[in-house]
């Protein structure tokens, strides 16, 4: 059996029709940025994630770089986040200028820990940027606690967890501005690069408008220094579409994540993902953790099941991070998350026969390397 990481097919198939309309409207209409598509899926998007803007960006990243813009931070502030997070997290702080504090993760969540903020925090911090990793929200009324009580604005990093709660508030709705992104291998994901800002604030919601668009409301009138960082009318299109199966997405991996968590409960020499309680987990990835983890990809590639890392460097490791002068143990979390954790196939559309393959795979590792 080949079981891919994932897979798109099954998806793009079934919405085939429906999205070659979708080109043809925007094709035929002759308009391509910021149009009825774009303002269409603003509203679709606000009304999903139940909070009042959205403004449609180009790329997750940019939507992160531009929430922290939107919030005036800057040249010397410190901005507090995860040390196990993909890049681009770090990445938008770097870009305004300001300086990326990494803490360690909860061990069992691999979520922002709350217990680590408050030591991290000093006079120059002014954010903190929680990632909803892998689909599992943090746990957001302590960190929106601190945040209060220590006067700091909230980024969440919702690239990974669109639909994801925690006691029953969206993700993407606790932040004074959120961003996420529709990468194709994401929950949502575009038919290339696209992404998004939440907030429940005007003010903030029309500087971002604004700032996206090169700084101008009114054509060839610049008030700032902006960007071009618009979603397109095709994305647009797309997304829309899309749009309206998200949820029945999620339940799916929600399905194949508990076929998955019943399959492998009794393997002793893998650890499976642990959810915190008031958390919700959206599974935009299925993790696990095992100390053979080299031994164990090598042996599922050998048996055709594809599966990633997530991820094997830490920003604080990177060589492009090399000029904030960290060094191995300084984060010894999130350094043996990179070094054990291996994320499994996980899309919608995935069978119960594909899932007791895989578990079949994993136990013949684990029987053939017993000591
Ligand atoms: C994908 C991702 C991003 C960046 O999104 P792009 O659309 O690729 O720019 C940021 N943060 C996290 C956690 C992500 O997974």
């Amino acid at each position: 059996m080949k079981i891919p990481f994932n897979n798109f097919e099954i998806v793009h198939e079934l919405l085939k029709s429906e999205m070659q309309n979708a080109f043809d409207k925007v094709y035929k209409s002759n308009w391509f940025i910021l149009g009825n598509e774009v303002n269409e899926f603003e509203r679709n998007y606000a009304n999903f994630n139940q909070v009042k803007n959205c403004v449609g960006v180009s790329n997750g990243l940019d939507a992160l770089h531009l929430s922290l813009k939107v919030l005036n931070i800057g040249n010397g502030d410190e901005v507090i986040l995860p040390a196990n997070t993909y890049i681009a997290t770090a990445l938008a702080v770097t870009y305004v200028g300001a300086t990326p504090i990494f803490v360690e993760p909860n061990e069992s969540t691999y979520n922002l820990d709350s217990k680590n903020i408050e030591q991290a925090i000093t006079s120059k911090t002014k954010a903190i940027m929680p990632v909803h990793l892998y689909g599992q929200s943090c746990e957001m009324e302590e960190i929106m606690k601190i945040a209060k009580s220590n006067n700091l604005c909230v980024i969440e990093d919702n690239a990974q967890a669109q639909g994801a709660s925690f006691k029953g508030k969206l993700t993407g709705t606790w932040g004074d501005i959120n961003g996420t992104s529709f990468y194709p291998g994401k929950n949502l994901g575009a038919l290339g690069d696209a992404g998004a800002i939440t907030t429940d604030s005007d003010e903030l919601m029309e500087i971002a408008k604004k700032l996206r668009n090169y700084g101008s409301e009114v054509k060839y009138v610049h008030d700032t220094i902006g960007y071009n960082m618009r979603l397109d009318e095709m994305q647009a299109a797309f997304l829309n579409v899309k749009l309206k199966y998200l949820n029945n997405w999620t339940l799916s991996r929600q399905e194949i994540a508990d076929w998955y968590n019943e399959a492998l409960s009794g393997i002793e020499k893998i650890i499976l993902p642990q959810i915190a309680e008031g958390a919700s987990h959206v599974y935009h990835l299925y993790v696990i953790r095992t100390n053979q983890r080299d031994e164990l990809q090598k042996h599922l590639t050998s048996t055709g099941i594809g599966t990633l890392i997530h991820y094997p460097i830490p920003p604080h490791l990177q060589k492009a991070y090399s000029e904030l002068g960290y060094k191995k143990g300084d984060f010894p979390i999130s350094e043996l998350l990179a070094d054990t954790s291996l994320s499994l196939p996980i899309w919608p559309g995935m069978t119960f026969e594909q899932i007791n393959y895989i578990k079949d795979c994993i136990i013949d590792f684990f029987n053939a390397n017993k000591i």
